[in-house]
């Protein structure tokens, strides 16, 4: 079974986007904050992560670093508002595969991991 890190500040986004992959047949986990999210790619080691970019403490962008530096592999989805969308540059260049926006559009969600998570 294929693992999902979800990453989002926004209780209700993690657990409703858990319960959304959960239902398509996937594991997911989740984290609230970039310094969590390292904690639960160690642990649960996943097989691609939906990272929020706008968090307090550690950003979706430091988190990106630091999660290429752990495995260069792992498959990082951006989620970003729309006003983010010049952050997504930098996003590429560090190693994310594809973003998508705010607010969650279900199919656009859907494509994005099935096309990254193979
Ligand atoms: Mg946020």
């Amino acid at each position: 079974m294929k693992k999902i890190l979800v990453v989002d500040d926004e209780h209700d986004i993690c657990d409703f986007v858990q319960s959304f992959f959960q239902e398509r047949g996937y594991a997911v986990v989740t984290a609230s904050s970039g310094e969590d999210a390292l904690v639960a790619i160690k642990n649960e080691k996943p097989d691609l992560v939906l990272l929020d970019i706008k968090m307090k403490g550690m950003d979706g962008i430091a988190a990106l670093k630091h999660i290429k530096d752990m495995d260069k592999n792992i498959k990082v989805v951006m989620v970003t508002a729309m006003e983010e969308q010049e952050r997504m540059d930098e996003a590429c260049r560090l190693g994310a595969c594809e973003y998508i926006t705010k607010p969650l559009v279900l199919d656009n969600l859907e494509n994005a991991v099935e096309k990254n998570i193979k």
